[in-house]
């Protein structure tokens, strides 16, 4: 007995057949924590950067910076800056 299969034609071909529809949504629009960088503080070793897992620390002219749309509140920055220079607050409704 053969069984009849959903039509996935209209599926694009970078979707799993589960998730049809592309979540706008970014690590930013859950995130519970947010890492805050003490400008004055960073010395620009870049470990922050090295560390993130989704690779969202920016790059500027004295320091390093959030992407905050990408950042997923993990803290894992905050626990590795040598420096002390990142702290994490609590995300708070805009
Ligand atoms: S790890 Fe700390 S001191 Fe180093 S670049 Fe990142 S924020 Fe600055
Ligand atoms: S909190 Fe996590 S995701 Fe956000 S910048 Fe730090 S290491 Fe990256």
């Amino acid at each position: 007995m053969s069984r009849a299969r959903a039509d996935t034609s209209g599926i694009p071909a970078d979707l799993c057949p589960v998730a049809t529809v592309l979540s706008p949504m970014l690590a930013g629009d859950w995130r519970a924590m947010r890492p805050v960088v003490a400008r004055d503080r960073c010395v620009k070793c870049a470990i922050c950067w090295l560390y993130c897992p989704v690779q969202c620390m920016v790059e500027k002219a004295a320091w390093f910076d959030v992407d905050l749309a990408a950042c997923k509140g993990c803290g894992i920055c905050a626990q590795e800056c040598p420096h002390r220079a990142i702290r994490m607050v609590e995300e708070t409704a805009a």
